[in-house]
């Protein structure tokens, strides 16, 4: 009976520490390039382009999004100033 190839229970736990070692190295070292973007949760690696600001990130997807927001932001603001335009008349007009 041919028993050499079985490795012995000390070996495999020395085996499942090596490869948990591994592990723990690997995502140690992910980890340093792992950022979760603040605005949508989403995890990126270096795959995803994501940007620093302060001590948050933001990956690409929300900057985009954001960019478009303060684009239009001349627009929305006079859009608020027209609103509150009008209540002031609306007010005024009531004789409030
Ligand atoms: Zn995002």
């Amino acid at each position: 009976m041919n028993t050499s190839n079985k490795k012995s229970r000390k070996e495999l736990t020395l085996e499942a520490i090596v490869e948990g070692k591994k592990m723990e190295a690997y995502v140690e070292h992910r980890t340093k390039d792992m950022h979760v973007c603040w605005i949508c949760g989403t995890i990126g690696y270096k795959k995803k382009p994501m940007k620093n600001i302060g001590n948050r990130w933001i990956c690409i997807d929300c900057l985009k999004h954001l960019k478009e927001i303060l684009d239009s932001l001349d627009q929305w603001e006079a859009e608020i100033q027209l609103e509150k335009e009008m209540s002031k008349k609306i007010d005024e007009s009531l004789g409030v």
